[in-house]
């Protein structure tokens, strides 16, 4: 085997493992390979540097015993040139020196050795001291895998550590760690405060007496806290952290793993919004509510004070989900919530300045129900303020897509623990309340009081008695007259129903009709009453000899319940009425509603020769626009219009408005609800063709109209001041 050359690949399995041997000295290689192999290693052998990094690369030996004066390149540089080899950068590598030769012993450890050895070297030794050497860097080895698999592992858990020395106040941060804390290259917490400065300022607090508590005894500590990190995002990192002991019991170190569980809490979060939080509004829901409720009727702070249940229902949400669509609508909502927030907001403000501690939450419950719950009111009278306010706020206009929508809202109130003492009653009475306010016209809001769950009782009873009405001939019909604006003349009468009831009296329709469409009743009432109008319609016919138009009120549901064409057509048959005198009566929402099947309804209607009136028109939008493509004969302007004009300039245009439309689309217009000669003069000057009202004739039972019609000439006149 010649100098510079490299031995025979060794052919017997090592039971040490393999060195490579570097000298230049030929004996000294010997030498080595009779002691080495004696001591159980294989001996691989090189003669100079360069030769030696072949050698490393083919056969990578466990270990290298390196001569430092070597020919071409030293053993310094060798070193060097192995450390910088990726493979060689762990392997020991054992460099023999001269004797006492400082000098080269420090060198040698600056290019990387393990360790150094004296020649002349001592064969008997050598093994001894590679085996020591190889048995350590196996070790370091293990250990250096497995701080790479922790690393790997804490990097994937999103896991950090840190430690800290009480004594010295030193903290040791892992990279991880620093990568959690977006911490820049080189930057790190240097002291326990420090590192609290990055924990969240509410927890701050609590995150120190953790670490506290470790330092006064407890072994071990968990706690969750929000951090905001070096970059100024916030995450949420769970901590683990124990305490070590010396021998005395005192704690040497506090050490803590750090794991990252921001995207849980976010995922987390979101359900629980999803859960808690209506997604139009971004309002709390209905559970989230009502567990507040639930906690704050509990906690003693609150019940000194006064806490109030708030019911808001916005009343036309239906009527634009239906004409505009439910596009539309939730954008109604979404406005009409904005508004009560901001009301409940700024009275909120005037509650801060007389008291610190007020909480007023606004909720959605679904559709068009807002909830909100009032707590730390100085008095019940703050209650009625805030929804007055309320009321004002919801009444502007609200524009929704370019269109003008009204709304109004009924709003009841229910006073803890007055109206109810558990989250239920207070909830359920203040609901009741809204429904009350809702039903009692001219009224917006309405405090609960224990009378209203006599009214829903009472209702009951109504419903029962309402169901026998019909067998019992209960119901009649009262006809309002008709007049023509021009000559006063009565050209015509609407149907309106009343209902006897045996110990009641005189029941209202406002009153009983809603609850025959609820109870699914209307059907069979509605039919009674086209078949009662038609009949009466003819024998005025025939008594007066010439054409008079009755006018019957089709509610919505029977509308839109099919089998009205049908029943139409028995009235008119049963009748022989003209059906050129029947006039049916239907509703702005369902005229404007109308799908496509409903509209084609509206057209066989009118086929059969009788006229359509949209009655109450002007309530449920201003869009006049729209009216151009529905098949309808008439407008009946609400008499909520009626009743401002003349003085209310804005109620003036829009009456005016209105006519003039009605007439470009060839309409005929009847106002509702004439009570005054101003009123009438008004709508003269407009050129409106008719109108209804107490001034010229209030509903009457149909003999009474029968005398009527006869003196209606002269008393027309008398009225005219003719
Ligand atoms: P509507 O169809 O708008 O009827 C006009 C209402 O205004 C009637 O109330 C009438 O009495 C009242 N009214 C007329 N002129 C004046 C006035 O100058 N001043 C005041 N303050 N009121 C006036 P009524 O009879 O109580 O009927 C209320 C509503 O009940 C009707 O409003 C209609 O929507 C419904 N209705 C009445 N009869 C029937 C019916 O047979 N079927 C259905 N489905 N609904 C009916
Ligand atoms: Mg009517
Ligand atoms: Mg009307």
């Amino acid at each position: 085997m010649a100098a510079g050359g490299v031995s025979e690949a060794p052919s017997r399995a090592p039971r040490q493992g393999v060195v490579l041997v570097v000298d230049d000295d030929h004996t000294m290689r010997l030498l080595a390979r009779q002691a080495l192999e004696r001591a159980g290693f294989v001996v691989v052998e090189a003669g100079d540097g360069q030769a030696a990094l072949a050698a490393f690369r083919e056969h990578a030996p466990d270990v290298v015993l390196l001569d430092v004066q070597m020919p071409k390149l030293d053993g310094f540089e060798t070193c060097r040139a192995l450390r910088d080899s990726g493979a060689g950068r762990f392997t020991p590598v054992m460099m023999m020196t001269g004797l006492d030769d400082l000098e080269s012993i420090e060198k040698a450890y600056d290019a990387g050795a393990t360790d150094f050895i004296n020649k002349p070297l001592n064969w008997l030794i050598l093994g001894h001291r590679l085996e020591y050497i190889l048995r350590s860097s196996r070790a370091f080895e293990r250990l250096r895998v497995s701080q790479a698999k922790l690393a790997n592992a804490q990097r994937i858990a999103r896991l950090g550590y840190w430690e800290w020395v009480p004594g010295s106040d030193r903290l040791y941060c892992s990279g991880q760690l620093r990568r959690i804390f977006e911490l820049p290259q080189g930057h790190q917490p240097g002291s326990l405060q420090e590192l609290a400065l990055f924990v969240h300022e509410d927890q701050r607090g609590h995150f120190l007496d953790t670490i506290q508590d470790l330092l006064s005894g407890k072994s071990v500590t968990d706690f969750e806290y929000r951090i905001r990190t070096a970059q100024g995002t916030e995450r949420y990192v769970r901590q683990h952290a124990e305490s070590l002991h010396d021998d005395q019991g005192q704690v040497t170190r506090v050490t803590s793993t750090i794991q990252d569980v921001t995207e849980q809490r976010e995922a987390e979060e979101k359900v629980r919004y999803l859960a808690y939080y209506d997604g139009l509004t971004g309002l709390p829901n209905r559970r989230s509510f009502t567990e507040t409720l639930q906690r704050i009727l509990r906690d003693p702070r609150f019940r000194n004070d006064s806490t109030a249940v708030m019911f808001v229902d916005l009343d036309r949400l239906n009527q634009v989900n239906e004409s505009l669509g439910r596009t539309a609508g939730d954008e109604l909502v979404r406005q009409a919530s904005q508004r009560i927030v901001s009301c409940v907001r700024s009275t909120d403000m005037v509650a801060r300045a007389a008291q610190q501690n007020h909480q007023h939450l606004v909720s959605r419950f679904d559709g068009d129900e807002f909830v909100i719950l009032l707590t730390k009111l100085s008095d019940i009278d703050a209650t009625a303020h805030i929804a007055q306010r309320l009321g004002e706020a919801l009444a502007e206009p609200f524009d929704v897509d370019g269109q003008t929508i009204f709304v109004t809202a009924s709003i009841g109130i229910g006073v803890f623990s007055h109206d109810g003492d558990s989250p239920e009653q207070l909830l359920r009475n203040a609901h009741l309340a809204a429904e009350h306010a809702k039903e009692t016209e001219g009224q917006s809001c309405q405090f609960y009081t224990e009378s209203l769950n006599e009214a829903a009782r009472a209702r009951l009873v109504l419903e029962t008695d309402l169901r026998r009405a019909l067998i019992r001939g209960e119901l009649e019909l009262r006809y309002q007259p008709q007049f023509a604006i021009a000559d006063n003349s009565v050209v015509g009468a609407e149907a309106l129903l009343r209902w006897r009831h045996p110990e009641q009296g005189l029941i209202s329709p406002a009153t009983f009709v809603p609850l025959a469409e609820e109870i699914g009743l209307i059907h069979e009432i509605g039919e009674w009453v086209l078949e009662t109008a038609c009949l009466q319609a003819q024998a005025w016919q025939e008594e007066l000899a010439h054409p008079f138009r009755v006018g019957v009120n089709i509610s919505n549901r029977q509308f839109l319940g099919n089998g009205l064409i049908a029943t139409v057509r028995r009235a008119l048959a049963g009748s022989r009425l003209d059906p050129r005198s029947l006039e049916l009566e239907l509703t702005e929402s369902v005229i404007l509603g109308a799908d496509d099947n409903e509209l084609s309804q509206l057209s066989e209607l009118r086929a059969l020769g009788l006229k359509l009136a949209i009655d109450d028109f002007g309530t449920g939008y201003s869009s006049l626009g729209y009216l151009a493509e529905f098949p309808v004969d008439a407008l009946k302007i609400d008499r909520s219009f009626i009743r401002d004009v003349p003085g209310s300039p804005q109620k003036e245009a829009l009456v005016r408005a209105i006519v003039a439309m009605g007439h470009s689309l060839d309409l005929r217009v009847t106002a509702e609800g004439v009570e005054t000669d101003e009123q009438l003069d008004f709508l003269r000057t407009l050129g409106c063709e008719e109108q209804q009202g107490f001034l010229m004739g209030r509903p009457m039972p149909a003999e009474e109209l029968s005398a009527f019609l006869d003196g209606s000439a002269e008393g027309a006149r008398r009225h005219a001041g003719g």
